[in-house]
């Protein structure tokens, strides 16, 4: 997980905001987790951290770009619309033993990690499926042709070719 920490300590009650463009913390994370994502528009996180009294740490923001992943279906390259808003609390840690991965203390100064926070928002908010198109028709399973842009021949005279992957299934 891509880290940049922070000083929270000297953040007001009512919060300020941060804007992060540097696109090293995204490149970094994709490569440290061999995400298939390529870079499209720059992402920007816009995030307002805004201490509490009961001693947490509110952030809300927004996280806007793209980028390039393939097809599930055709593996071809598209882009993926990034535009997401998030809002989230951390906890500070409690005691010796408490457990806070995203807040440290460092010489009496509080940081939070927001490299971890905004690489899980970003993490989030990649498709699961990732799909050029609904309607993809996908790679033919018998000769591996693009059959958004070709058609071929292994797929028979009748029915719907994106049918032909059940064709050749045998029920046991
Ligand atoms: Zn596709
Ligand atoms: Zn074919």
């Amino acid at each position: 997980m891509p880290e940049q920490w922070i000083a929270v300590s000297d953040i007001p009650a009512d919060g300020r905001e941060y804007t992060f463009d540097d696109q090293t913390l995204w490149r970094e994370g994709c490569e440290a987790y061999s995400l298939a994502v390529k870079p499209g528009r720059d992402l920007v996180a816009k995030a307002t951290i805004m201490p509490q009294s009961d001693g947490g740490i509110l952030v809300r923001g927004t996280l806007t770009g793209s980028v390039v992943m393939p097809c599930d279906r055709c593996a071809g390259s598209y882009e993926v619309e990034i535009d997401e808003q998030y809002d989230l609390f951390e906890q500070l840690p409690e005691g010796e033993t408490g457990e806070a991965p995203r807040v440290r203390e460092v010489s009496g100064e509080l940081q939070l990690d927001i490299g971890a926070l905004l690489w899980e928002e970003f993490a989030l908010s990649l498709p699961v499926k990732p799909l050029c198109s609904e309607e993809c028709k996908g790679v033919c399973p018998g000769c591996g042709k693009d059959l958004n842009t070709e058609s071929c021949e292994c797929s028979g005279d009748e029915g719907d070719e994106r049918l032909a992957v059940f064709r050749n299934l045998k029920i046991k």
